[in-house]
């Protein structure tokens, strides 16, 4: 049996991701097969994230095939409607079938690539390496980079909440958006006791995605999320008639399970099966981006993928689970716990939400939250953690 130097489990955003790094780094002749059960030649979604303007931040790799990028976006709550001041930060829009195409056009470069359409059933660490079965061959390779490990979201100790939406790309009669600023987040709906609210990514006047989206613990029918959408656009949006010609739709844990990235000797979880994805906010992207160029460096480095964490960088899994239990245990209307965060700290909330701040300035941004909610929900965390 052929032994691989990588094999990726996965090729979705962090497995192709990855083989991008890979072949961009010293690490590009080695063998690497990527194995996913779908072909990834459909738009199945759709990333947003920012990133910083400063000299020290480098543009994403896939800058080139970017959809769009705003200097601005705007937000409804509770007590503000308006622009929000991003500072140094822009928010970037990528197209899923953008990105599958550019990573797979490079992957096309390179002859010590291999890519089979397999379901994967196994994956389990020898002393010989990292062994996977798909349609029942085995593959075995130095490590496996596995996405597609499912996270439990059961335990007790932990909050489980979803992030689940349903949005439209909708085509109007009339120009009804502002192509200078999406929305990321309209409160202008009923809450109905959780957390409930409306995204908007303008492409220009007349064409936009309009995506309903909750942070709960249960998922709803295809026709709830449907009148919600219509519900909205009918009130909020002078679209006169309109067409839809996209729809997506997903489900992101927002959950603080423990997720061990580096489970065994040859095994090494990425994206959202690594535990990537931000627990208060379901963004997963640009973390993935940043831990995998880490991943890829420590590798060429060392020989070695394992990234090492501060132990002080762990106060933010801390700050998660806080406003996860504030949300799950609904202390304070979501709402409004949200208009606090992103109208009281411009300039601090990106960062903060980028894990890049500094200690005194996640002070300054907790001055601007209710006191009592997120004091209760700080010692029901440590209760539910240390009885887990
Ligand atoms: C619709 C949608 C929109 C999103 N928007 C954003 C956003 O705007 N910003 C943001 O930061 N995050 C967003 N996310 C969250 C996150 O960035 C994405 O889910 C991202 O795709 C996660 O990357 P991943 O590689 O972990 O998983 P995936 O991209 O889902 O890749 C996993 C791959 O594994 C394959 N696979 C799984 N099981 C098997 C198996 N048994 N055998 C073979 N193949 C298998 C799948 O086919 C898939 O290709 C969004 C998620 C969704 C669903």
């Amino acid at each position: 049996m052929k032994k691989y130097d990588f094999i990726i489990a996965g090729g979705g955003m962090a497995g192709l991701s990855l083989a991008y790094y890979l072949l961009q780094s010293p690490l590009r002749n080695r063998s690497i097969l990527i194995l996913d059960r779908e072909l990834k030649n459909r738009n199945d979604r759709t990333w947003c994230f920012w990133e910083g303007t400063t000299k020290s931040s480098r543009p994403c790799a896939f800058e080139p095939v970017l959809f769009r990028t705003w200097n601005s976006v705007s937000f409804n709550g509770t007590t503000y409607a308006g622009p929000i001041d991003l500072g140094k930060y822009r928010y970037k829009m990528l197209r899923g079938i953008d990105f599958y195409d550019f990573v797979q056009a490079e992957l096309a470069k390179y002859p010590n690539v291999e890519q089979k359409q397999v379901s994967i059933d196994r994956i389990k660490d020898t002393p010989q390496g990292g062994f996977v079965i798909a349609n029942d061959e085995p593959y075995i390779a130095d490590y496996v980079f596995d996405s597609t490990f499912a996270l439990k979201l059961d335990q007790p100790e932990n909050h489980n909440l979803l992030q689940h939406f349903k949005g439209w790309v909708i085509t109007t009669e009339k120009p009804c958006f502002d192509p200078q600023q999406p929305k990321i987040m309209d409160f202008r709906v009923d809450q109905q006791g959780d957390c409930r609210f409306i995204y908007i990514l303008p492409f220009d006047e007349k064409t936009a995605l309009v995506e309903y989206t909750l942070f709960n613990g249960s998922l709803l029918t295809d026709d709830e999320y449907d009148a919600e959408l219509r519900r909205y656009i009918d009130q909020f949006l002078d679209t006169g008639a309109y067409q839809i010609s996209e729809t997506e739709y997903g489900v992101i844990p927002m959950s603080d399970e423990r997720t061990e990235e580096n489970p065994s000797e040859h095994i090494i979880r990425i994206g959202t099966a690594g535990g990537f994805t931000k627990a208060s906010t379901g963004y997963t992207f640009q973390r993935t981006q940043r831990y995998l160029q880490a991943i890829v460096h420590n590798l060429a480095k060392t020989g070695k993928p394992n990234r090492q964490v501060s132990w002080f960088k762990g106060r933010f899994k801390l700050y998660d689970s806080i406003f996860l239990n504030v949300l799950e245990k609904n202390r304070h209307p979501a709402d409004d716990v949200f208009t606090r965060v992103y109208t009281k700290n411009p300039r601090r909330i990106f960062a903060f939400l980028d894990e890049d701040t500094r200690f005194i300035d996640e002070l300054r941004l907790f001055a601007t939250l209710p006191f009592w909610p997120f004091t209760q929900a700080f010692f029901d965390v440590l209760r539910r953690k240390l009885a887990g």
